[in-house]
């Protein structure tokens, strides 16, 4: 079992939580100029570390909120 720490609710089973993927993934500023390659590796490469990992979350059976933490991937201890 992980406690995730929603910033509303405070630390709750992560079953109450859906993953959102990598943090920060900016979408493109000229979508119209991107290569099929481009967007390709846009929509669906993510990095994959052994480590702290920047993530998305969202509270979908509590407040329903997104938000942003930083856990290790190793030990699923959440750092931020
Ligand atoms: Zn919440």
């Amino acid at each position: 079992m992980m406690l995730i720490p929603c910033p509303w609710c405070g630390p709750r089973d992560e079953s109450e939580f859906h993953y959102g993927g990598q943090a920060g993934v900016a979408y493109p500023a000229d979508p119209a100029a991107l290569s099929d390659e481009e967007w390709a590796k846009y929509l669906f490469f993510r990095d994959n570390p052994k480590g702290p990992f920047r993530e998305r979350w969202s509270h979908s059976a509590g407040c329903r909120r997104w938000f942003s933490l930083v856990r290790d991937t190793v030990t699923n201890e959440v750092l931020s």
